[in-house]
């Protein structure tokens, strides 16, 4: 450990006389601009000189004003813009080796051997190649009299980071590119403006959605939107889909609904090869069922406004690793690409990547369709499947001997709907009686029970807040009373979704077990808060809309001071004793400093926060924002911060308090929390059933073992089961938080980009991963 700790600062020394230069290239994405902020200010901080490079290769290839040394301030203010500051644009010079030629002597003009792309796998490719060739293309200037013997030794290595800038997610190796999110976010909020209008008028919509290739943000969207029928390139639908297609709309509108979605990425080919287009559809529609059938061509407004807060952080922690890589690189590292496993960041050798993002297209010109699936990776495949088994199954005919519950427990959190819908539905088709309480154990106790059916969910899946009705009560104090409609409704399982009191709540049930054989039942937890305070998975349902609402109020509170200067926000969050919403957020709008409860803090560093600040008013940047997680101390209130810092600042700035409030659980949930809702609703149903089979002995259900009680969710990247009398030893009950938490780390970052000394040792870098293209692809994703 102290090895370690001893090798990073010297990496830290290492960054002195670099040069380090950063450009964004092919199509622009959402979230570029954390990407540059990341990687300039990691550049600067680790004492390396950062050039922007305008334009991208064109920029790189023609010089002059199109490199500029960058400071700390160049890229202030940047980070909820879209698009890309530094320009992006497609070079045909530089596809060629003179062009390469001119870019590799301007690179040497400025002593730059470090070079940072974020791109497509184009862009990436394009970079890989200027680094084989780099040799040969510095051999030529000297030849040419261009540079001498002696810069040519100077610059001889030219180290390659690529990060990956794409809103179609089509780079194999990374689980999410840079974009990604911002895209379905833009797709959402289209698709909740039809889904009013569609209702009113009794519609089918068909959206065209971005990827000419790759299917991902059609997946996604049609398994965020419950789309009825859903065209990707991947996987062409089978002949006579016509057929089938249009006596599913006439299903759905027969059983009530008002709505047909389809959903069409703009490659979507049938068997053969053939483009199947939007227009295409419509006719069948309009000329079979008569249904009025509108088009929607989404185009560039998937690559438009504001990045979502899952770029924001993505990039940001990219962009710091980018450079770390950079640091690292020896004259034997390849070219890496910096991507995502899970919540780490991983560095991959950028054209293994490169080729097996190949090897899906070759697969698909191949036809081998169910191969190319595969090669996308396992989140793929599994948003895949999942989005098969809701939409293309039928309730079951014959009826299971089992029956479950579904209720909602704490406060409401977006995405609980998602779960419930996708729960109620893989429930019947398995042939369970599904059960659904209102008002959490409350409703339990008072036999607030009632058996749904398939349509009852039906909208569920965008709506936020809880359908059902939640109450915090736990069952200690109700506990005969539910017992009793255990027996009553002969429940065999509950699926409990929410936050902390969810959780507290089975195990109280758990632990009553042997005062009451009736809770001898299948018990699962999703977790869903905002607060993202459960132990047992990295991500509860919910946080991430969430950290986006927290984001965008801070976004406005920001801009509302760009006529005023002299500024300081203090800003109070939710989340109980647990900084998640606080530390994410704050990496989100680039804050200045985010108290929270699990990082400690004393005078000693309010007095250095307000003296930052003091400072940064000397800049151009003359506004301060600080997030205040609500429990993070018990003295130094929202309130003493305002008076503290407007003290302190007096003649200096001005401060101003926002307390945010129950505005962070409102709001549509994000495309993830109805994706990671519906996902988390099919695997515990499917969880369920598995253990209701296992402890079903003549005719009854009897469960006691401790995994017949789990928390699912999600670790690193796959989606675990653990006990709750497990988590039990692992959970601070008094503050209600996990006692370990991952994203602590994160919050190096956000001390790092807001300028404070940290030290680097406590930076874990993500070391290369060395993998075939076997793992790569299989491994992608959840
Ligand atoms: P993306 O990076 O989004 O995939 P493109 O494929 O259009 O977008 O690539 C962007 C730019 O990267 C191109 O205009 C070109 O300058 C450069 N580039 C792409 N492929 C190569 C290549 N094989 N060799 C050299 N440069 C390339």
């Amino acid at each position: 450990m102290a090895a370690a700790a001893a090798e990073l600062e010297r990496l830290r020394m290492a960054g002195a006389g670099m040069a380090i230069a950063v450009l964004t290239s092919g199509g622009d994405a959402q979230g570029m601009n954390a990407a540059v902020r990341a990687v300039t200010r990691m550049g600067i901080y680790v004492g390396a000189k950062v050039f922007l490079i305008y334009e991208g290769y064109e920029g790189l290839v023609e010089g002059g004003d199109n490199i500029k040394q960058a400071n700390w301030l160049s890229v202030s203010n940047i980070i909820q813009l879209g698009g890309t500051v530094i320009g992006s644009a497609r070079c045909k010079a530089f596809t060629t080796r003179a062009g390469r030629l001119r870019a590799a002597r301007n690179l040497v003009e400025h002593g730059i051997t470090n070079l940072c792309v974020i791109g497509g796998d184009g862009s990436l490719t394009g970079a890989d190649i200027f680094r084989s060739e780099w040799g040969g293309l510095l051999e030529e200037l000297v030849r040419d009299g261009q540079i001498s013997e002696e810069v040519a030794r100077e610059n001889c290595r030219l180290n390659i980071v690529g990060l990956v800038g794409s809103i179609d997610n089509d780079f194999c190796g990374t689980d999410m590119t840079i974009g990604t999110d911002s895209a379905l976010h833009r797709i959402m909020e289209v698709i909740d403006a039809i889904t009013t209008t569609a209702q009113s008028h009794q519609r089918t919509f068909v959206l065209e959605v971005m990827g000419r290739h790759c299917g991902y943000l059609a997946l996604v969207s049609g398994l965020a939107s419950g789309a009825d029928w859903l065209f990707i390139p991947e996987s062409p639908p089978e002949d006579g889909w016509e057929d089938l297609m249009c006596e599913r709309l006439g299903e759905t509108r027969s059983r009530g609904s008002r709505l047909n979605i389809i959903i069409i990425a703009e490659g979507a080919i049938d068997r053969s090869g053939k483009p199947i287009s939007s227009n295409y559809v419509k006719d069948l529609v309009v000329q079979r069922l008569g249904f009025d059938t509108r088009v929607t061509v989404l185009g560039h407004v998937q690559r438009g406004g504001t990045p979502s807060a899952f770029d924001r952080v993505l990039s940001s922690k990219m962009g710091m690793e980018a450079v770390m890589a950079l640091l690292e690189a020896t004259p034997d590292t390849p070219a890496c690409v910096v991507s995502l496993s899970g919540n780490q960041s991983v560095r991959l050798p950028l054209m293994e990547c490169v080729q097996v993002t190949k090897d899906v297209q070759k697969a698909m010109d191949e036809k081998r369709f169910e191969e190319a699936i595969q090669l996308r990776g396992r989140s793929f495949e599994n948003n895949w499947n999942i989005y098969k088994l809701l939409a293309h199954q039928k309730p079951a005919q014959e009826k299971s001997p089992f029956s479950f519950a579904i209720l909602n427990v704490g406060a409401p959190a977006a995405g609980m709907n998602a779960a419930v819908r996708s729960a109620v539905r893989i429930g019947i088709c398995q042939g369970h009686t599904v059960y659904v309480v209102s008002d959490g154990f409350e409703g339990l106790s008072k036999g607030q029970i009632r058996e749904v059916g398939w349509h009852d969910v039906a909208g569920w899946l965008g709506r936020g807040g809880s359908m059902l009705g939640t109450k915090r009560t736990l069952p200690k104090t109700c506990m005969e009373k539910i017992v009793e409609n255990v027996r009553k409704f002969n429940i065999q399982g509950l699926l409990v979704i929410g936050g902390f009191e969810a959780y507290e709540g089975v195990l109280q049930l758990v632990e009553a077990r042997g005062q009451y054989e009736e809770l001898c039942i299948i018990m699962c937890v999703i977790p869903a808060t905002i607060s993202n305070n459960v132990p047992g998975t990295d991500f509860s349902l919910g946080s991430d809309t969430a950290v986006n609402a927290a984001m965008e109020s801070c976004d406005r509170i920001k801009q509302s001071a760009s006529g005023t200067k002299r500024r300081v926000f203090i800003v109070e969050t939710m989340g109980g004793y647990c900084g998640y919403l606080s530390t994410v957020t704050g990496i989100a709008v680039g804050a200045d400093a985010a108290y929270v409860y699990e990082d400690p803090f004393t005078i000693h560093d309010l007095k250095a926060n307000v003296e930052h600040l003091t400072d940064k008013m000397k800049t151009d940047i003359q506004r301060g924002l600080v997030l205040r997680n609500e429990k993070c101390h018990e003295h130094y209130t929202t309130e003493f911060l305002y008076n503290l810092y407007s003290s302190e600042g007096k003649g200096i700035f001005d401060c101003r308090i926002n307390v945010l409030g129950h505005l962070q659980q409102g709001g549509a949930p994000t495309p993830f929390d109805r994706n990671y809702g519906t996902k988390l609703g099919v695997k515990a149903v499917l969880w369920m059933s598995e253990k209701l089979q296992e402890v079903y002995r003549k005719g009854r259900v009897f469960a006691n073992s401790g995994d017949s009680a789990c928390v699912i969710g999600l670790r690193k990247k796959v989606v675990a089961f653990s006990p709750v009398t497990e988590l039990k030893k692992v959970t601070d009950f008094e503050h209600r938080l996990p006692q370990e938490q991952w994203w602590l780390n994160l919050r190096l970052m956000l001390k790092m980009l807001a300028n404070y000394q940290i030290s680097l040792t406590e930076y874990i870098s993500g070391k290369m991963e060395h993998v075939t293209r076997r793992t790569l692809s299989i491994e992608k994703g959840f």
